[in-house]
């Protein structure tokens, strides 16, 4: 995958706005540790230099990924902080981890049992299936049994004792009541297992901003991910807290690329699905549905000079057209999201016009579009060289 660094068309991300919505839920929640999820290479907009500001400024303790690559990575770019991978593995990789200093996740007993002799000493993450259904442990008895392997092994360090909930952002009364359900599993599940309660690890960012006040639940390290780009991570279903101050850190930009006079009637682009509903100018726009502006938002808007102008026609690989209110010069900057003059397409605008999530909206952007890092951290730990 080529990133297209000569093509106008990039996200920007200010480093110092993640930062500080790092910081802003560890307060908000009062937690001990906070454990920055930078999945999806961050969520799309660039793990390594997320991770770099998160440890240059110490506002996370830890970082959290997916895969063993993605950890890899953040420890090639000499990232210090521990990191742990959401998820089961095989054996095989063991001794990367090890050398790597990277937590693994426990996802069942019998991976534990049958976890062979190694070198060195690994932490484990030990996961507790409260209603996911994914993984992790769902029996007392076996998390007591693995509680006992873990303890008397001396190779094997506990990292953290973790759940996820399924609807914390969600506001319906079922939804509410899964939420409950959970609660209670959880608290059946590990009380009286003899846990350190500093290893809990329970709140995503939903769980964060929705939950903090509930005494139920254990903030001694939060896991928050996508509320680290600052958007409303409930789909709109629950309203941001007035008190909690995220701040947006990236916009979506593009540039005209070309301009030209279309008459009434003429149909535009493949499929010919759409025609000029009168004479007037069209701008064609060097990005596509291979960038992550999938055909579906067709007809959907950009900003243009502080308006609103519609994307006509499909969506094609790599060029998207819009219709002009007049004439504008190439090189005119384009807005996917973010703000232009009194105008703002947010992420989850984009989400509702696509039927889907925001985290959707964000991991699909394309790795061809080049990553553009603001803010004064990006000057600290270099993001745009090298
Ligand atoms: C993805 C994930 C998170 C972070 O979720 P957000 O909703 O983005 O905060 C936390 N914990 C687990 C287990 C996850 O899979």
């Amino acid at each position: 995958m080529v990133t297209a660094i000569h093509r106008p068309t990039w996200v920007s991300v200010d480093l110092d706005a993640a930062a500080h919505n790092l910081q802003e839920i560890r307060e908000w929640t009062k937690a001990k540790k906070v454990y920055a999820v930078l999945k999806a290479d961050g969520y799309g907009l660039g793990a390594i230099p997320l991770a770099k500001a998160f440890q240059e400024t110490a506002s996370a303790d830890a970082l959290i990924v997916s895969n063993l690559d993605e950890a890899l990575e953040l420890r090639q770019a000499d990232l210090t902080l521990p990191i742990w991978i959401l998820g089961a593995w095989d054996y095989s990789d063991l001794k990367l981890f090890i050398d790597h200093d990277i937590v693994i996740t426990i996802p069942s007993l019998a991976w534990l049992q049958n976890l062979p002799d190694f070198e060195g000493t690994l932490k484990v993450s030990l996961a507790i299936d409260t209603g996911m259904t994914r993984i992790g442990f769902d029996k007392a008895d076996e998390i007591s049994a693995a509680k006992k392997i873990i303890d008397k092994n001396p190779q094997l360090d506990l990292f953290s004792v973790y759940t996820h909930f399924a609807t914390a952002d969600e506001a319906g009364e079922k939804s509410k009541a899964y939420f409950e359900e959970q609660l209670r599993r959880w608290q059946e599940l590990t009380i009286n297992q003899g846990f350190d309660p500093s290893l809990f690890s329970m709140a995503n960012s939903a769980t964060c901003i929705w939950h903090h006040d509930d005494p139920r639940i254990s903030f001694a390290a939060i896991r928050p991910g996508q509320l680290i780009s600052g958007v409303n991570v409930s789909n709109g279903e629950l309203k941001m807290p007035p008190n909690l101050h995220l701040e947006r850190i990236f916009s979506v930009c593009s540039e005209i690329a070309d301009v030209r006079f279309v008459k009434k009637d003429q149909s535009l682009s493949y499929g010919a699905s759409e025609r000029m509903p009168e004479d007037g100018y069209v701008a064609t726009l060097p990005f596509g549905y291979n960038d992550g502006w999938l055909r579906r938002m067709q007809k959907s808007s950009v900003i243009i000079n502080g308006k609103r102008m519609l994307i006509i026609g499909r969506i094609t690989m790599d060029q998207t057209m819009v219709k002009l209110d007049r004439k504008y010069p190439i090189g005119t900057r384009v807005t996917l999201i973010g703000k232009d003059g009194g105008e703002q397409i947010t992420v989850e605008e984009v989400a509702n016009y696509s039927h889907t999530i925001v985290d959707e909206i964000q991991t699909t952007l394309a790795p061809r579009i080049k990553r553009i890092y603001t803010g004064d951290l990006a000057e600290v730990i270099g993001a745009n060289y090298g």
